[in-house]
This record gives C-alpha cells, sequence and structure tokens, in this order.
C-alpha cells in the first residue's frame, strides 16, 4: 500500500489506485527561516526533549524540512472526501508529509508530520505551501485545545520563511503577498473518514479491508481481529467518540468551520484547523467560514453534519459487511442523533454546576440558551461569570461592572424568572449531595454545597479560549516578524481555566473590541 518515489511522477493529474500513501521528500523551506514558536509542552510531554532545543539552529531547519530525522520514511496519505456534501474524489495530503512514527517513553506512538512542507502526488492544482496566517491558527488552536480539553492532533513548532505565496487578491486586483511556514504536527495517526471512502467508491476493497484491519489491529486494541462483527465494533467506536468530540465543541463553542469528510479524524480528533471559531457572543448560527455561504458548518449545525459525516464513513465500510450487518449499522445510526443530544446535555449541565439530569434541566440550559442568543450574551464568559457568581449576587440585577456578559445577559426579560428556577434547581443538587454522603447546606447560603459547585463549573468553563480577535492580532504582529504576541497566547492558552494577570491587563477574558465581531475568516490557507 505505499507507492514508491519513482513510481509517484505524472500522478499529480491522474487517479492513483490500491495506494494508501506515496513516499515523497519534503521541499524544504529555503529563504532565512527562522522558528516562529514551539510549544513546550508537546516537546517535554510527547516527543521527550528538553524545551531548550528550541533555541537550537537545527530545532528550525528539522520543520524547515531541511534536515529529516533519522530513519524517517516520508509519505503523503492518500484519501478522499465530501466537501460541503458532495463527493469529491480523490484529495489526499497536498502538503503535508509524514517523517514516521515516535514511541515515546511512555510507549506511546505519536506520527511527526510537516505541514506546509511542498507538493506531494496530491497536491493536484495547489503549491503545497501553507502561508504564516493559517500556520499560526493551527498552532495555537491545536495546543489551546489540548488544554481546553477537546480531544485533538498536537502541534510542536512553527518556522516561518521569506518565501513569499500569493492566497487572496486585494480590493484594488493587487496580490497579497504572504510568506511560507511550516507546522510540525503530532497525532497517533493522520487516517480521516476519507481515507476509508477513497478505498470503498473506487471499488478497492481488498485494500479497504486491509486498512480497515490495520486500523484496528493499531488503534482498537479491544476489538479483536478474529471477530466477524469486528468492523461494525470499529464504526460504532468512531461514532461514538466522535460524538463525544463534538458534545466537546458544543460546550465550548468551538466551530469547526470545515467539517468535509476529510477532515474528520478517524480516532474523534480534532483535525485540521482552518476556518474555525470560538463564538464570541453567542448565536446558534454563527458561521466561521466566510465561505460557507449556506451555512452549512454553523455552530448548531455541527452534531446533524457530524452525524451525517458519520453515515458517509458507513457507506465506506458497507462492503465488508453481510447483509444482516449491514441492518445492525443502519440500527446504530438511528441511534446517533440521541446518543449526541444527551451528551450535549450533560456537557451544558456540568457547565451550569449540576451532575445528573432531572426533570425540567432540559428546558434550563435551552432557556438560558435562548436569552444568550437574544441578548448578544458571549458564549465563553457568560458561563464562566455565572461560575464566579457569589450566591449573594444570584439577584436579577447584576451590579458588578467586571461581570459583562452576564450584565448583558441580565438585560432579558426572562432573566429574573430563569435565576429563581436555577437557584431553586441548585438547593435540590445540594440536597442530592448530601444525601450521597457530601456535607453541603441550603446552596442559598456559602455552604459547602456551594464551593462544589463553583469547583465543578470553574474546571469546565475557561476564562481564555483562543478567540478569532486574539489570533488576528497575533497574525498582524507576526507579519510584521514580531512574534511575541503569539508566543504570550500560547502561554496563557496553557492554563485556560485560570485567571492571568498579564492576560487580563491584555483585555482577554474583557468584551471582545467592536472589530472583532465584523472579523470573517477566510477558507485560504
Ligand atoms: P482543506 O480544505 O484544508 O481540508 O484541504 C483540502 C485538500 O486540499 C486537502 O487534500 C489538502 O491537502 C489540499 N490542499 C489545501 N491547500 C493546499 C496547498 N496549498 N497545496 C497543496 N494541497 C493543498
Ligand atoms: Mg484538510
Ligand atoms: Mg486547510
Amino acid at each position: 500500500i505505499l507507492l514508491p518515489i519513482d513510481e509517484n511522477h505524472d500522478q499529480i493529474k491522474s487517479n492513483i489506485k490500491n495506494v494508501v500513501f506515496s513516499e515523497v521528500t519534503p521541499r524544504p523551506l529555503e529563504r532565512n527561516i527562522r522558528l516562529v514558536c514551539a510549544s513546550q509542552d508537546a516537546l517535554t510531554d510527547i516527543l521527550d526533549m528538553d524545551p531548550d532545543i528550541a533555541n537550537r539552529e537545527e530545532f528550525a531547519e528539522f520543520i524547515a524540512g531541511r534536515k529529516l530525522p533519522y530513519g524517517a520514511l516520508p509519505v503523503a496519505h492518500r484519501y478522499g472526501g465530501h466537501q460541503y456534501g458532495l463527493w469529491v474524489g480523490q484529495l489526499g495530503d497536498g502538503r503535508a508529509h509524514i517523517l514516521g512514527e515516535y514511541v515515546n517513553r511512555r510507549g506511546e506512538r505519536w506520527q511527526v508530520q510537516l505541514k506546509g512542507s511542498g507538493q506531494t502526488p496530491y497536491a493536484r492544482v495547489h503549491d503545497g505551501r501553507a502561508v504564516l496566517r493559517s500556520a499560526i491558527r493551527e498552532m495555537i488552536a491545536s495546543e489551546a485545545c489540548y488544554f481546553l480539553g477537546i480531544p485533538t492532533t498536537r502541534a510542536v513548532g512553527l518556522v516561518v520563511s521569506d518565501e513569499a505565496i500569493v492566497r487572496d487578491v486585494y480590493y484594488n486586483g493587487c496580490p497579497r503577498r504572504e510568506r511560507a511556514a511550516v507546522v510540525l504536527r503530532l497525532s497517533p495517526n493522520w487516517f480521516r473518514f476519507g481515507s476509508l471512502e477513497i478505498l470503498s467508491r473506487t471499488g478497492e476493497i481488498a485494500v479497504l479491508r486491509q486498512l480497515s484491519d490495520f486500523i484496528i489491529k493499531e488503534y482498537f486494541p479491544d476489538i479483536q481481529l478474529s471477530d466477524e462483527n469486528r468492523f461494525i465494533r470499529m464504526f460504532s467506536e468512531i461514532a461514538h467518540k466522535t460524538l463525544d468530540l463534538v458534545a466537546k465543541w458544543q460546550g465550548l463553542g468551538f466551530t469547526h468551520g470545515l467539517l468535509n469528510t476529510d477532515n474528520m479524524s478517524l480516532l474523534g480528533l480534532t483535525v485540521d484547523f482552518g476556518p474555525f471559531g470560538f463564538v464570541d457572543s453567542y448565536d446558534g448560527g454563527f458561521v466561521s467560514n466566510c465561505s460557507d455561504g449556506e451555512g452549512r458548518y454553523a455552530l448548531a449545525k455541527q452534531p446533524d453534519v457530524v452525524v451525517w459525516n458519520i453515515g458517509q464513513l458507513a457507506n465506506a465500510l458497507k462492503p465488508l459487511l453481510t447483509s444482516s450487518q449491514q441492518v445492525h449499522m443502519s440500527h446504530i445510526l438511528k441511534t446517533l442523533d440521541t446518543y449526541c443530544k444527551n451528551k450535549i446535555l450533560e456537557t451544558f449541565l456540568m457547565k451550569i454546576g449540576l451532575k445528573e439530569e432531572q426533570w425540567g434541566d432540559e428546558q434550563l440550559v435551552e432557556k438560558l440558551l435562548d436569552m444568550m442568543q437574544q441578548t448578544g450574551a458571549d458564549f465563553t464568559a457568560t458561563f464562566r461569570q455565572l461560575a464566579e457568581l457569589e450566591p449573594s449576587e444570584m439577584v436579577s440585577e447584576i451590579k458588578l461592572e467586571e461581570k459583562w456578559s452576564l450584565k448583558r445577559l441580565s438585560s432579558h426579560a426572562s432573566w429574573g424568572c430563569w435565576l429563581d428556577q436555577y437557584r431553586e434547581r441548585l438547593v435540590k443538587e445540594a440536597v442530592n449531595s448530601r444525601d450521597c454522603g457530601v456535607a453541603a447546606v441550603d446552596a442559598g447560603s456559602s455552604g459547602l454545597f456551594e464551593d462544589e459547585r463553583r469547583r465543578r463549573m470553574l474546571s469546565v468553563n475557561p476564562v481564555y479560549v483562543p478567540r478569532n480577535w486574539l489570533l488576528h492580532e497575533a497574525i498582524v504582529d507576526a507579519e510584521q516578524d514580531d512574534y511575541r504576541k503569539v508566543r504570550f497566547l500560547l502561554e496563557v492558552l496553557r492554563n485556560p481555566f485560570d485567571v492571568q494577570p498579564e492576560a487580563e491587563k491584555r483585555g482577554f477574558s474583557a468584551q471582545p473590541p467592536q472589530w472583532a465581531y465584523a472579523l470573517k475568516i477566510s477558507c485560504s490557507s
């Protein structure tokens, strides 16, 4: 399933068959390369390296593709995909090279990948490069998602060069020159729904079976290769992991922006950070990708569209199933909407400090989101400020200026009524905790349950997320060769649940500036 390098020629135009990877060497970044930033966590926790390595010139040379690690076998992965709901055939890693696999001291296996490292047989008409702007977004978002508790691929470091590339054109018709960058990414593997879809669609069934068995053997240790229902089990695990991921996204207001099946990981990880956005003013219809005119990938539509994507994965696996297994698969598919809905509800209940669902809780959450939508309250700040609310402050008029988002929310006619219901519900929760042996008193007083509620809520409602305006400011400076804001953002987002004085000073948890609400994120990268 590996196509050797000397057989790769001329494949850029044609469809390749019976191949999962193509051997291909990176095209190094040449002109004036330098390190923009590095993740000391990925370096130490995953790659067993001293973070000081990032200061060595050699480190930048590896990321730039000028040096290859000993034993590397660079390959590009072939996959296909549904983009915006339509099957588009073969895609593949057009500008990414998997260098090999690193087994760390904990025995974890991580595939090391360069992105932006030159054309591959799957580049089609594209240049194989990535612009600095999108590389910064990928780097920061990967690491931020990790610390926010969202399953994700990781990023180790980012190198920029003076190589010029053009993606967009100014209104006056002038091409906008940008600089090429490379990100070093890590993931246990880089397989996508589209990795299996392409094989199924083109009738490469033997390879489909071979790859599916490989994935089961390597990444689903609980499933036996001798199990005749192994493909259904794999499907079911992927489907549920993926929906667990969606619940995390919804709970943090993360909008992926480009949920094509080639961007859906078979491991249930967030992969390929492009035109994503963490919603500021809550709006279920929030579309972060300005090329998504129909709003297919709007925030509140993610659960449905991901279930649709899982349906495409199911279709891809059908040739491996008997007819009764196919019936079984369609039964699983029918349960996914409810599974996802429950996971999301669970997530939001945790966000407001509730552990187990009681009658009326779903309405309590829905009502809160409705009020947020109608008042334009900030998603991240509202939940955080609700967590920080003292029982004595749980009155309908929010006085404190620093609770700027709750203040906005409290302008809603139903706020007082909602708050009464919420307080009542917290009392029930406190009684419940007491029944379970945890000391608790009336939630209205600052009793032990109150501490417990705050602890729960503060641990799931972050102070900081990589908002688009923060990324934008960091990128504007980076384009002038000043990487301090990029590095600072990366540093702050290592502890997104802790209030940090310097970040506060810079307004990271304050109301975003007016221009932030008009930011458009281009799909070009
Ligand atoms: P995306 O929309 O970013 O998920 O990418 C869709 C497909 O286009 C993938 O197969 C990418 O590898 C490929 N692609 C995007 N940008 C480039 C580029 N600059 N050079 C080569 N391939 C690219
Ligand atoms: Mg992609
Ligand atoms: Mg992209």
